[in-house]
């Protein structure tokens, strides 16, 4: 029958009813009630083992989360520039500011084609899922 551990909380199989420690606890228990500092100290060399294991593998894995995470932002798609910044950035930029100059024409066109397909993108996702 499965029961908590009275004294660590860990669940394990009790195949006596009698039975109120889970294995590790009994053991050290029963080193202790024995005065056997040699066996509870190797328990306790092993339980740091498993633990500086235990905790290499969460580095290992916080490396590849880290490395995946930065794989995932080289391929997602550049933030969209806010609509209201773009329409001052258009502002900011119109030949009529600029004495009509080459630059402010050539940065103008540039900025409303890029308005103009991220209204076409926003159009299409409102589409989405409703046909
Ligand atoms: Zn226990």
């Amino acid at each position: 029958m499965l029961r908590k551990c009275t004294c660590c909380g860990a669940t394990f199989d009790a195949d006596q009813p009698w039975k109120l420690l889970c294995y590790p606890c009994w053991r050290a228990k029963k080193d202790a009630e024995n005065g056997d500092l040699g066996a509870l100290t190797l328990r306790s060399i092993k339980a740091e083992l498993a633990l500086s294991k235990a905790q290499d593998e969460i580095e290992r894995l916080k490396g590849i989360i880290h490395r995946e995470a930065k794989r995932w932002a080289k391929n997602a798609p550049p933030e969209p520039i806010p609509p209201d910044l773009m329409n001052s950035m258009v502002l900011l930029c119109h030949p009529d500011r600029h004495g009509n100059s080459a630059a402010s024409n050539r940065v103008t066109a540039w900025l409303l084609q890029q308005r103009a397909r991220q209204q076409a993108h926003e159009r299409s996702e409102n589409h989405q899922g409703h046909g």
